[in-house]
């Protein structure tokens, strides 16, 4: 981990909170399907002087003088993913996942435009037209579900873009455990003249490591997170055909943002030079590996999964119907044991979002840590016993402890 002396001398009240989240990663199973640990080299970047630097603008073309060093940062992060992904343009400034997508309609869509989204509680994100949102008041979203089998219908999606003409057809999901049809999905978007957009937040990091089919060779923007199963710092980027590149750039700076973060952006750059090498195949691989062994435990224990085949990192379980607990609940106890999942809807859930039937758990923060399999169905047979014995503190405190050991023989940092 970063040397923090002099964080420690300055500042206790932070140095105290930053160490005790490095011990709660050491010592806990982190397993929201969201999260990652990035490496030492992308942590030396994020705390780089690069962050000084105003850097208004893109390489070649920016707004102040002195860009010789972050010009070089900015086109090698370009260039990486680039070839992470086959893409023909990036950008690599948007601040997240969330802002991303915002950029990347504003660069298509006009107020009052038609975008068919996935619906929040069938796997979608809140930023692909929940009414809580900003863009919601913006843009016209109308939402699409998964099938009772978990599938898409995708004869019923394109009977409803015909019907809605849409100006987008948006794809990509938070909680959802299947393989999308890429091809489908760009083929129905043509169809009636729309943008077709894919979100791949989640599966960056498979599709990098080439563990899950790419998305972007069908859509023609692509967005993502960088910290999510591709393990680099926090942050977002857009991929897209050139056609679209002038106006995805202008809606990115200035259109919704002011300097880029170029701290940030060097490890994006570090994070991907890490994905192009051949280990991450190997990481992306085990992911799928465990998250296929963590759902066939988990239905041995009598749990309930969701969507009916699991094809990604992500476990959406039912755990009212099948258990008897609150997805609230559940995570609660969960936490109490040391294993880090979240609460989550499950499709139409009859529940609510404030505590919801299911909870969201996956494998690729402790895949990093080097669990397999064998670990995976230690895990397993933990989650049952917690929410089993949810009341019995007893239990909750052993286990809890049991954790802490295994993940003793899994360092992250290596402290
Ligand atoms: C995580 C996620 C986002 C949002 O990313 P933030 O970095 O939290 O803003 C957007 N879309 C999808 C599909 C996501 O999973």
């Amino acid at each position: 981990m970063n040397n923090l002396n002099k964080l420690k001398k300055q500042d206790s009240q932070i140095y105290k909170a930053a160490v005790g989240e490095l011990k709660r990663q050491e010592e806990g199973i982190e397993m929201v399907a969201s999260e990652n640990y990035v490496s030492e080299a992308v942590l030396e970047a994020l705390g780089t002087v690069l962050t000084n630097k105003y850097s208004e603008g893109y390489p070649g073309r920016r707004y102040y003088a002195g860009q010789e060093f972050t010009d070089a940062v900015e086109n090698l992060a370009i260039e990486r993913a680039k070839k992470l992904f086959g893409a023909e343009h990036v950008n690599v400034q948007p601040i997240s996942g969330a802002p991303a997508n915002l950029a990347a309609f504003v660069s298509v869509l006009k107020p009052g435009d038609k975008v068919l989204g996935m619906d929040l509680s069938h796997g979608g994100h809140l930023t692909h037209g929940h009414p809580a949102v900003f863009a919601s008041k913006i843009y016209k979203f109308i939402p699409y579900k998964t099938e009772k089998d978990g599938s898409i219908d995708y004869d019923k999606l394109e009977k409803l873009a015909i019907k809605e003409k849409p100006r987008m057809v948006l794809a990509g999901f938070s909680a959802y455990s299947r393989q999308l049809d890429y091809k489908r999905i760009s083929e129905i978007a043509k169809k009636v003249g729309a943008v077709s957009m894919m979100d791949m937040a989640h599966i960056a990091g498979l599709v990098a490591g080439k563990a899950i089919p790419n998305p972007v060779p069908y859509f023609d923007i692509v967005t993502t997170t960088t910290h999510k199963t591709l393990r680099g710092p926090r942050g977002g980027m857009i991929l897209c055909k050139k056609e679209f590149a002038a106006g995805v750039d202008k809606a990115v700076f200035p259109g919704l943002q002011g300097g880029p973060h170029m701290n940030n952006i060097a490890a994006k750059a570090v994070a991907f030079g890490e994905a192009l090498k051949p280990a991450f195949k190997t990481y992306a691989k085990q992911v799928v590996k465990n998250t296929q062994a963590l759902a066939k435990e988990l239905e041995k224990f009598g749990f309930k999964i969701i969507f009916g085949k699991t094809e990604n990192h992500i476990v959406l379980v039912d755990v009212f119907s099948s258990k008897g607990v609150t997805g609230k609940e559940a995570e609660t106890v969960l936490d109490k044991a040391g294993i880090t999942i979240n609460k989550n809807m499950i499709p139409d859930d009859p529940r609510g979002a404030a505590d919801p039937s299911g909870i969201r758990l996956g494998p690729p923060a402790i895949t990093t840590r080097g669990m397999k399999e064998k670990e995976i169905k230690i895990i397993a047979k933990w989650i049952n016993e917690v929410v089993e014995n949810r009341s019995n503190e007893k239990v909750l405190k052993n286990i809890k402890k049991e954790v802490t050991a295994l993940c003793k023989k899994f360092p992250i940092y290596g402290n």
